[in-house]
C-alpha cells in the first residue's frame, strides 16, 4: 500500500503543478489582449488627431476663399462709393463695405487661429509616432513571446499528464477510483498527512487506531470526516518535493 500512497502523493503534486500551469495557459491570452487593446486606443487617438487637424485645414480654406469672395464685394461696393451720386446709395456702400471688412477680418483671425491649433496638432501627432513604434515593437515581441510560452507550457503540461497517468495506472483499482473523486472535490488536497493525532486536511482528531493503521500503511486509510486519505508525516515529508 506504501507504493499505492507514495504514486498518489506524486499524482497530486502533479495535479497542483498542472493547476498553476493551467492558470498561466488561461492569463497569457488575456495579457496579450489588453496588450492589443492599448494599442489599439493608441491607434485611434493618432487617428482623431489627424482628423481634426484635416478639419483645421478644411475650415481655414474654407475661411480664406470667403476672404476672397468678399474682397471682390468689397471693391465694387469702393467703386459704387466713388461713382454713385446719391448720396445715401454711397452711405449703402460704405456701410456694407466696411462690414465686410470686419468678416474678413474676424475670419483671418480664425483662420490663423486653425493654423496654428493645427501646427501643435502635428506636433502632438508626432510624438504619437515615437510612442506608437514603442507600443508595436512590445506588442510584436509580446506576440513572439506569448507563443513560445504558450508551446512551452503546453509541452510541460502533455508530460505532466502522461507522468500521471503513469502513476495513477499503477495504484490498484479501488484506491484510484477513491482518489480520483477526491481529486476532483478537493484539488491538491485529495492525500493529507497525520498532523500529530489529527487529519492534516480538516483537523478531525483521529482515534489510536485508525492512527495505528495509517502508520501501518497496509490499507487505505481515510479521515472519518473529510474522507481523505490519509498517510504518516514520514512519508509525506520523504515525497513532497514539489513538482517544478
Ligand atoms: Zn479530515
Amino acid at each position: 500500500m506504501e507504493a499505492n500512497l507514495a504514486h498518489l502523493i506524486r499524482a497530486q503534486q502533479v495535479d497542483k503543478r498542472l493547476a498553476t500551469l493551467a492558470r498561466r495557459l488561461e492569463s497569457l491570452p488575456v495579457e496579450l489582449g489588453e496588450r492589443e487593446s492599448t494599442m489599439a486606443a493608441l491607434e485611434a487617438e493618432a487617428e482623431e488627431l489627424e482628423s481634426e487637424k484635416k478639419a483645421c485645414f478644411v475650415r481655414s480654406t474654407k475661411l480664406e476663399n470667403e476672404c476672397g469672395t468678399r474682397e471682390e464685394r468689397i471693391d465694387k461696393l469702393e467703386k459704387t462709393a466713388v461713382e454713385a451720386r446719391d448720396p445715401s446709395a454711397v452711405q449703402i456702400a460704405q456701410h456694407e463695405a466696411a462690414t465686410h471688412r470686419q468678416e474678413n477680418s474676424d475670419a483671418q483671425e480664425e483662420a490663423l487661429e486653425l493654423l496654428e491649433r493645427a501646427d501643435g496638432l502635428t506636433v502632438k501627432r508626432e510624438a504619437m509616432n515615437s510612442r506608437l513604434d514603442e507600443a508595436k515593437e512590445s506588442l510584436d515581441a509580446m506576440r513572439a513571446s506569448v507563443g513560445a510560452d504558450t508551446a512551452d507550457l503546453q509541452a510541460e503540461v502533455d508530460a505532466l499528464n502522461t507522468e500521471r497517468e503513469g502513476l495513477v495506472a499503477e495504484v490498484n483499482s479501488t484506491v484510484r477510483g477513491v482518489f480520483q473523486i477526491l481529486a476532483e472535490k478537493h484539488p491538491g488536497k485529495a492525500v493529507v498527512p497525520l498532523k500529530g493525532d489529527s487529519c492534516g486536511g480538516c483537523g478531525t482528531n483521529l482515534t489510536a487506531n485508525d492512527r495505528v493503521r495509517v502508520q501501518g500503511a497496509k490499507s487505505m486509510i481515510r479521515c472519518p470526516s473529510c474522507t481523505r486519505i490519509l498517510v504518516t508525516q514520514d512519508l509525506w515529508s520523504k515525497l513532497s518535493e514539489p513538482v517544478q
